[in-house]
């Protein structure tokens, strides 16, 4: 449906974008996911045409963009912050894209009625907004943002000025929403949970390059550079010098531990290191993984792990909660899943 097709930016010296290409299918909602000043927002201001890319075109079902000018194209943009419009109550600000695309007055009642219930404003129809709360403002801004139907919703940080709280409240009926209208949605966040928790797809970006896309649970488990595992909260990841390949198709961190990896690393692969995944380690005297535990978290089924394997190397597990809880300072060892392990590109070079 949307094509973004080479796009490429560069501000004087700076390149905002560097040949990005994705595309987005009809209902689906991707999320571009980055650090701050990696060019999410400039890749929307192009995508909404406010922005001229210096090379490269965006389609729509296979027809190029270039020539069609923001307010014909149909797309509805929403900020962090969006101001509404101060005059006019709830329903006015719904109605205001409706009335601008001259639809009849029953028409619009239905239609700002309609999308009111759905971001549960019904009943604030008539309120002045500049007495609505945070949140309530956003879910009006939202309202008035898909009253005209676009057929691509562009949302940039549309959470970012709330609390965590009602973050998390908004983010979840967000999803129902959009999935509901079956709306085709590009959702910028530089916050991987917020990312993860709304999209069908994340697209994540560095330093005007597109590094990795995929659904969220596959760019979990198989991030493709240790970018995309510390983005992400992974960071067992180990340097080459602590790394030995040992004879049992794994390798050794330490004296006393050694990890299951397949061998050798993807050939395609520069400077591969290998990424240890948090998850499906469990407490075992048999374990192959010893150290000393130095910080435990609990999360009811699950505690959180800190060990020290040696001097230069410490680990973070999630493992299923032990019936006795190990004290810090303590040895321990962990048995560890078959495919604890994967090869990942170091990027950081
Ligand atoms: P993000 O949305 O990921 O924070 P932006 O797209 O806003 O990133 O910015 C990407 C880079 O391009 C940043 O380094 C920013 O300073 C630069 N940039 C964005 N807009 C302009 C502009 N109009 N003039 C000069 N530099 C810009």
């Amino acid at each position: 449906m949307l094509e973004i097709i080479d796009i490429s930016k560069s501000y004087e010296s700076m390149e905002a974008l560097n040949q990005i290409s994705f595309s987005v299918a009809k209902g689906e909602i991707i999320s571009i996911l980055g650090p701050s000043g990696c060019g999410k927002s400039t890749l929307l201001s192009i995508v909404a045409g406010l922005t001229i890319p210096d090379t490269g075109m965006i389609r729509w079902n296979g027809i190029s963009l270039t020539s069609v000018p923001p307010h014909l194209r149909n797309f509805g943009l929403m900020f962090q912050d969006n101001a509404l419009f101060p005059h006019r109550n709830v329903y006015g600000n719904v109605a205001f894209g409706l009335k601008q695309l001259r639809l009849d007055p029953a028409a619009i009642d239905k239609q700002v009625s309609a999308i009111l219930n759905m971001v549960g404003m019904k009943d604030l129809a008539n309120r002045d907004v500049l007495s609505l709360s945070g949140g309530e403002q956003q879910r009006v801004a939202l309202a008035r943002t898909i009253a005209p139907k676009p057929r691509l919703l562009m949302l940039d940080e549309p959470l970012g000025s709330l609390d965590r709280n009602l973050r998390e409240q908004l983010l979840h009926e967000l999803r129902q929403i959009l999935t509901k209208l079956e709306q085709t949605v590009i959702y910028v966040t530089h916050d991987q949970d917020e990312a993860f928790a709304i999209a069908d797809r994340v697209a994540i970006m560095n330093a005007g390059q597109l590094i990795q896309i995929g659904r969220p649970r596959d760019i979990y488990e198989h991030p493709v550079s240790t970018f995309v595992a510390r983005f992400l909260g992974l960071t067992n990841i180990l340097e080459k010098s602590i790394v030995s390949v040992d004879k049992s198709n794994g390798v050794r961190i330490s004296e006393k531990s050694l990890i299951p990896v397949s061998q050798p690393p993807p050939k395609h692969m520069k400077n591969p290191r290998i990424l240890v995944r948090p998850r499906g380690a469990q407490l075992s005297e048999h374990g192959t993984l010893s150290g000393i535990l130095a910080g435990i978290s609990f999360r009811g089924a699950l505690v959180d792990l800190k060990i020290i394997v040696s001097n230069e190397l410490q680990l973070k597990f999630e493992v299923p909660t032990p019936s006795l809880i190990p004290k810090v300072g303590t040895k321990i060892k962990l048995e560890l899943p078959s495919d604890a392990s994967i090869w990942i590109e170091d990027d950081s070079l």
